[in-house]
């Protein structure tokens, strides 16, 4: 069961760390600015997020074979890891569309317009991403209210423990949205 979840979670980590064309983002702790290189770097990770699927599918197919040729706890166990984490990508999170999946295209356009259209507080901005949202880096006035989540950089936190987050996270953030703050606000 565990080999079944663990297999189907692989692409998230490792795809978006093995690009052929590393994209310009700053180093892991330190929030990345909204720009051309981020938006990048996010539908790439979005691809990894669905490959899940596709990757879930071998120890599936694999735990369906080994379940035909004898009952073994194994085949059944693959069953299970696999399907757990195939349903936990297809079952939306929250009705907001922005928020029903880690990395949606509606999060990629408010982050493109964030990056194009000029801000509401300060007349020169750089937009960048703090952990719990989009801030402006003048004034901090909050311009999307979305937790970071992990944008594939290499992790300070080291390699292995970096990649165990990311899995048992799954790409989501740690920290919550603040969300009732900001209609507080407005
Ligand atoms: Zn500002």
């Amino acid at each position: 069961m565990f080999f079944g979840w663990f297999f189907t979670r692989i692409p998230l980590v490792i795809l978006p760390r093995i690009s052929i064309r590393s994209l310009d983002l700053v180093n892991h702790p330190n929030p990345p600015e909204i720009n051309e290189s981020l938006i990048l770097q996010i539908l790439r990770i979005r691809r990894a997020y669905w490959a899940s699927i596709p990757f879930g599918l071998i120890p599936l197919v694999l735990g369906v074979i080994m379940l035909n040729q004898s009952p073994s706890s194994v085949g059944f166990g693959l069953i299970v890891g696999s399907s757990w984490v195939i349903l936990s990508r297809i079952v939306p999170f929250d009705l907001d569309p922005m928020f029903r999946f880690p990395y949606s295209m509606n999060l990629i356009h408010e982050l493109n317009r964030i990056r194009v259209e000029s801000f509401p507080c300060c007349s020169s901005s750089n937009p960048f991403w703090a952990l719990d949202s989009v801030r402006c880096s003048s004034c901090h006035h909050i311009l999307l209210d979305y937790p970071r989540p992990d944008l594939g950089r290499s992790r300070i936190d080291g390699w292995l423990w970096g990649s165990l987050r990311v899995m048992i996270l799954d790409g989501h953030s740690l920290s919550e949205s603040n969300m009732p703050k900001n209609s507080e606000e407005e």
